[in-house]
């Protein structure tokens, strides 16, 4: 890790939306899991490209529209180099959500047949596991779970014995919404690919928060989302083995996509551009490439330790409030923590905080597996960034206990 000390507070600045009020109250926004603020830098990045170079990638001749390629392929270099992947394995799109449906109908269904299975863990999010369904409704193919243990963690024994031969597909989170739990990917991955099934890595939660380098992980796909990691929302990225996109039919046909169309026959571009139909997200993307640079001028390993210390922080201080129970205590945890309070609804809890100005989540966060688990419908979650304070965690803790004098 650089030794140069990050002046916090400064950092703090660089997002205009943290200085507002909510309710009269300086905002305390505990939400980063759900989506990430956005520094002046990206804003401006996507202001910039409006503004002075708008129009369409890969079609134009004229000055506006190499302006708009370059500036979207750097965006491509810049996301790819941050992950130490090649830019030709990395396909932008909409986000975690589109990617995984890409993988599901481009490489999963071709190829999955009745008697496969498809392994999910308990602690996934709806977005890797709906797609699975759709597809194993169409093939054949059943979903198997790999189940948790009651402090949060992935049972690795339990994982490995699922890893039976029909298992053609291993989903897995790198790090739970919910629990925060950071799952020991690289050794998941290793004991998968042993037993020849195909990994898929949901870094959604985890490409945000700490240095990630996706080829060390062994997997075969990677997905992340950019809004999560100080992008504009409508962004994010599939990595994937070069073979595997090389074997891979096209998801959806259109523009941008082809060498060249006959009505006998169309030539698909090469990866990743066979991937990308249509007009993509450019100004966005471009955004996304401003949230790398940011993110890489402050470091991702200082990133890490600052949420670390915040998490301590919200840890201990929430485990002293009376009547609060964490759920999720995985050994290595990322700086997400889901809560219930005795007594409170988790909704009614989350709204009488905002009129605190706290913005917390409440509700299942797309993971009713794991609600079923814990046996509760829903918890309430504070998700701190590097941008958060140790005042802030006070003021949640603050204002859960009036929140609870005023409930009880
Ligand atoms: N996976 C995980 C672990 C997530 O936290 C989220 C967002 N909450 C998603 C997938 C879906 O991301 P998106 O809606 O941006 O596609």
């Amino acid at each position: 890790m650089s030794q140069t000390a990050i002046d916090w507070a400064r950092v703090r600045a660089d997002f205009p939306l943290l200085e507002r009020q909510v309710h009269g109250k300086p905002l305390v926004y505990l939400d980063s899991a759900n989506t990430g603020q956005k520094p002046a830098a990206v804003i401006e990045a996507v202001d910039d490209f409006y503004r002075r170079h708008n129009a369409n990638v890969s079609r134009a001749v004229h000055a506006l529209g190499t302006e708009a390629t370059e500036a979207y392929e750097a965006a491509r270099a810049k996301l790819a180099a941050f992950l130490k992947v090649h830019r030709d394995e990395l396909v932008l799109c909409s986000g975690t959500t589109f990617a995984i449906n890409l993988v599901a109908y481009s490489w999963a269904l071709p190829r999955l047949k009745a008697g496969d299975a498809i392994l999910l863990t308990r602690m996934e999010h709806h977005a890797n596991i709906v797609p699975w369904q759709l597809v194993a409704e169409r093939t054949g193919a059943r979903i198997k779970v790999a189940e948790i243990t009651p402090a949060g963690e992935l049972d690795l024994d339990a994982l490995y014995r699922a890893m039976t031969p029909e298992v053609t597909l291993l989903g897995l989170t790198h790090v739970s919404n919910v629990l925060g739990t950071v799952n020991p990917v690289r050794e998941i991955c290793r004991e998968a690919r042993r037993r020849g099934i195909v990994t898929l890595v949901d870094g959604s939660q985890a490409v945000p928060h700490r240095p990630v380098d996706i080829p060390s992980l062994g997997c075969d796909f990677y997905v992340l989302t950019g809004h999560k990691m100080c992008g504009p929302t409508g962004t994010g990225a599939l990595w994937a083995r070069r073979e595997h996109l090389a074997a891979m039919p096209p998801f959806l046909g259109g523009g941008e996509m082809i060498k060249e169309v006959r009505f006998e026959a169309t030539v698909f571009n090469d990866p990743p551009h066979k991937f990308e139909a249509g007009t993509p997200n450019i100004a966005g993307h471009i955004g996304l490439g401003a949230a790398v640079d940011y993110l890489t001028a402050i470091g991702m390993d200082r990133i890490d330790a600052r949420e670390q210390e915040l998490l301590a922080h919200a840890t201990e201080a929430l485990g002293a409030v009376e009547g609060l129970r964490i759920i999720g205590s995985a050994r290595e945890k990322a700086a997400v923590i889901s809560f219930l309070v005795e007594g409170a609804h988790a909704h009614d809890l989350a709204t009488l905080l905002d009129l605190e100005g706290v913005a917390v989540r409440s509700g299942h966060h797309c993971a009713h597996p794991l609600m079923a688990f814990y046996g509760v419908p829903a918890t309430c979650r504070a998700s701190l960034a590097f941008y958060n304070t140790h005042e802030e965690v006070e003021a949640l803790v603050a204002a859960i206990g009036k929140v609870r004098r005023l409930l009880l």
